[in-house]
């Protein structure tokens, strides 16, 4: 007989593990299966978000910006402590202990909820059994009513510059680099490109982003997105629009690159090549043949709006399913299918989730852009505010970006927000928080902001909407 459970979880990346937590805390008897082996070789939970994504690269994120504030910034500020160097050892090192301490805190968790762990790789079987294979190839099998996928994603590679996890790297391979490559290249001008080739070059390599897109970051607002491409190409980020990476080739003396843009093929050597050209649901060795579950024309797990697969007892969310592939969205996809499934009232909005990116500035939104709202023909109004004008951005040398508010025309209920700027990864959730509660731009005018803080620049944004700003000439 194989072991009985309510739930079991397969995956335990920020969609999973949160999943099996709320399941254990409704009293449901939880497994959560996980394949993911660490930098030792150790099976290591919290799936890419936790070991190679989200903690890794804000930690780099975080260690690069004090590196380049030494050049960049303390002079302003008439503080000079000489020409800055860096220990890659620690700062890899620094890294990579917050991930153990953030991936070690997951089987913590585990243990005070009472989920089992197994580690190794789950196939569902028909009838909600999961075979479990062990890294020593033994399998096991158990069984559940309730049978939740998350098994995320992986990276998209291209068939001319495959990973050799050497000169040519994905994100985990970008995240440990031995040394700051001199000449870096990056496919992809997305959020994992921007951010990891803003770790790089804030550490002093010659980062060169190509992408094949014409428009600079399509899923920003418009507006924003300018800001942030001004700001970028002054950090010295070379990003090339319009441009199609046609080879890759490793040579002696780096990566040989081939790429065509509007004047036609163009030609570069960098050191590494990192390629960030977007993410897939990863569903290798997960379904048996006959379990009923199928996968949509991008090879993800079918749901719908409940997370279900249509297969009795059977769930899927985060990266595996459709929509953003974001931690937040798989995380609250598994507290909501977990309530399902105890019979309560589970919840996403995806109309109001918060997309951020991490670079200097950082960029942050929720809702309809102004020219989704356009397209839509939705009657809207504007506001916008500038950091130049945010007494405490401006005291922090970092006056730059604004924050843009949308919201409908005769309703006056908040339809986007859109920022670039310091600190914007926090001022968006107060916006998410009216957004959520049905708030108009009226709502978040009249609520009194500390002063001096960065979210005024929230207020006089709220306050523009009907133009009364009050710092806006
Ligand atoms: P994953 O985190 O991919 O976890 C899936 C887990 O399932 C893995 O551990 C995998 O080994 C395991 N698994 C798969 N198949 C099986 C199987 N058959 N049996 C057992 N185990 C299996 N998102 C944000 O919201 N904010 C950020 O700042 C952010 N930064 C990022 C930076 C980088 C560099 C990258 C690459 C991603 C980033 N993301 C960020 C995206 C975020 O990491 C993902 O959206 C998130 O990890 C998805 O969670 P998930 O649980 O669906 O899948």
């Amino acid at each position: 007989m194989s072991e009985q459970f309510d739930v079991i979880v397969i995956g335990a990346g920020p969609a999973g593990y949160v999943a099996a937590i709320r399941a254990a805390q409704l009293g449901l008897k939880t497994a959560c299966i996980d394949a993911f082996t660490g930098k030792d070789g150790k099976p290591a939970l919290g799936g890419t978000c936790l070991n190679v994504g989200c903690i890794p690269s804000k930690a780099l994120l975080d260690s690069s910006r004090q590196f380049w504030n030494i050049a960049h910034n303390l002079p302003v500020h008439g503080i000079s402590v000489g020409d800055a160097k860096v220990d890659m050892g620690t700062f890899i090192g620094r890294k990579d202990k917050i991930v153990k301490q953030f991936t070690g805190g997951i089987g913590q968790l585990f243990k005070a909820n009472k989920v089992t762990p197994f580690f190794g790789t789950g196939k569902l079987l028909k009838g909600n059994s999961v075979e479990i294979t062990g890294a020593d190839g033994k399998k096991e099998t158990i069984s559940a009513t309730n049978v939740i996928l998350a098994s995320g994603s992986v990276p998209i590679e291209l068939p001319f510059a495959k990973f050799d996890g050497k000169a040519i790297v994905d994100n985990a391979g970008a995240l440990d680099f031995a040394e700051v490559p001199k000449r870096l290249g990056v496919i992809g001008a997305g959020v994992i490109g921007l951010e990891l080739g803003s770790v790089w070059r804030r550490m002093g390599a010659e980062v060169t982003i190509i992408e094949a897109l014409p428009d600079f970051l399509s899923v920003a607002d418009a507006d924003i997105a300018k800001v942030a491409a001004r700001e970028f190409a002054k950090q010295g980020l070379d990003i090339k629009l319009d441009a199609k990476l046609n080879k890759a080739e490793v040579k002696k003396d780096g990566v040989h690159l081939v790429y065509t843009n509007k004047d036609g093929e163009q030609k570069l050597v960098v050191d590494k090549l990192l390629v960030a050209v977007g993410r897939r649901a990863y569903t290798q060795n997960l379904l048996a043949d006959d379990t009923g579950v199928k996968l949509d024309e991008r090879g993800r797990i079918l749901v719908d709006e409940h997370c279900h697969t249509g297969v009795d007892g059977v769930w899927a969310i985060g990266d595996a399913v459709r929509g953003p592939m974001l931690a937040h969205k798989g995380s609250e996809e598994g507290v909501a299918v977990a309530e399902w499934i105890a019979g309560k009232a589970g919840h996403v909005n995806y109309d109001t989730i918060p997309f951020v990116i991490y670079t200097e500035p950082e960029v942050a939104w929720a809702g309809k852009t102004e020219k989704e709202l356009k397209d839509a023909g939705v009657p809207y109004k504007v506001g916008s505010f500038p950091f130049a004008a945010i007494g405490r951005a401006v005291a922090m040398n970092e006056a730059v970006g604004q924050v843009k508010m949308i919201a409908h025309a005769e309703t006056d209920r908040i339809l986007g927000v859109h920022m670039v700027g310091p600190g914007v990864s926090e001022l968006i959730a107060e916006c998410v928080v009216a957004m959520e509660f049905k708030g108009s731009s009226e709502d978040l005018a009249r609520i009194v902001h500390a002063h001096p803080t960065l979210s005024e620049a929230v207020h006089e944004a709220a306050l523009s909407v009907d133009k009364r700003a009050i710092h806006k000439g």
